[in-house]
């Protein structure tokens, strides 16, 4: 099963040279299975769920993507799940979709960094590799292909703005590659529980309003008047991306103290690239491993689960 939300994988240029000045979210995800002719070959079924460009990507959208991804995950006949997606948000999306479903089969996203008019597009073969590992039908849960490789939803960051190779595991290896169609598997796979912690409920409510979590950075001269401003504004959660492991100016640290006594969630992250933020007594609460994006959704659902904490 292969489900659009449009990005730089289906976008268009009017130069096939240009590889930056394009429109994202062009072509239908059926246009991009038909310009892959091994495709052909397989038991495949397209629907396109939106088509944006995900630095776009936004509740609404999630709520229905996992709706439809849960319920393809329910039919027997499929083996496993591709999501076509842009670049920049997808490991947010991913992570959202192990978090809230945990699935049992695969789930496999990819994206491209070239439109698909480029002179030397990476999606078809991004498209084709991720169908090589949902067909495989032998990983549950959310993982994302680019590349040639393998990570897990959890892992994986955007790490550069340009190259065709832009994303890595955050302080880990690559779980696999694919190559001429064949999954190697460096590590093994990992153990994940099958079958959903949150429940999907909680998205379907009618009159769901989505908690207000927003980030802030420590940073020199940070004074937490941006904390201070969104108090101001109405919050329910702050991610902070702390310098180092997870350390605050003292001025951050005491508006963000302020923030939690008046009832606001506190999560302290890096803005590091890898590595965890140790826990200890005395300091804010951790995301742990968690980069400060999924740090925001881990918390974002947390609320959603405990509307009390809002
Ligand atoms: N802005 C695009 C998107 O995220 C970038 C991409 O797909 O590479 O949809």
């Amino acid at each position: 099963m292969i489900l659009g939300t449009g990005g730089t994988i289906a976008g268009t240029a009017s130069d096939a040279s240009d590889n930056v000045g394009y429109q994202a979210a062009q072509l239908g995800v059926g246009q991009l299975i038909a310009a892959i002719p091994p495709l052909a070959q397989r038991r495949l079924e397209a629907e396109q769920v939106a088509q944006l460009d995900s630095k776009d990507m936004d509740f609404t959208t999630w709520q229905l993507l996992a709706e439809r991804v849960a319920f393809h995950l329910e039919r027997p006949e499929v083996a496993g799940l591709v999501i076509t997606h842009g670049t920049d948000t997808l490991e947010e999306t991913a992570y959202f979709l192990q978090r809230v479903l945990a699935p049992g089969k695969p789930v496999v996203i990819t994206a491209a960094m070239r439109p698909a008019t480029a002179l030397q597009t990476d999606g078809p073969q991004n498209l084709l590799d991720a169908v090589t590992l949902a067909a495989a039908g032998s990983a549950p849960g959310v993982f994302v292909v680019f590349a040639g490789s393998i990570y897990s939803a959890e892992q994986v960051r955007k790490v550069h703005s340009y190259r065709v190779d832009a994303f890595a595991s955050a302080d880990g290896a690559r779980l696999a590659v694919v190559e001429e169609g064949v999954v190697r598997w460096f590590a093994a796979r990992p153990q994940r529980d099958a079958g959903p912690a949150f429940d999907l409920a909680l998205l379907r409510r009618s009159a769901l309003t989505w908690p207000r979590v927003q980030m802030v950075f420590n940073h020199v001269g940070a004074d937490g008047s941006v904390v201070r401003a969104l108090l101001a504004h109405g919050v329910d959660g702050l991610v902070v991306a702390g310098t180092g492991n997870g350390s605050l100016s003292q001025s951050l640290e005491a508006a963000l103290r302020e923030a939690q006594a008046q009832g606001v969630r506190v999560l302290r992250s890096t803005r590091c690239d890898a590595g965890p933020v140790t826990a200890s007594n005395e300091a804010l609460p951790s995301a742990g491993a968690l980069s400060p994006v999924k740090a925001r959704i881990a918390l974002l659902l947390d609320l959603l689960s405990n509307p009390a904490q809002r």
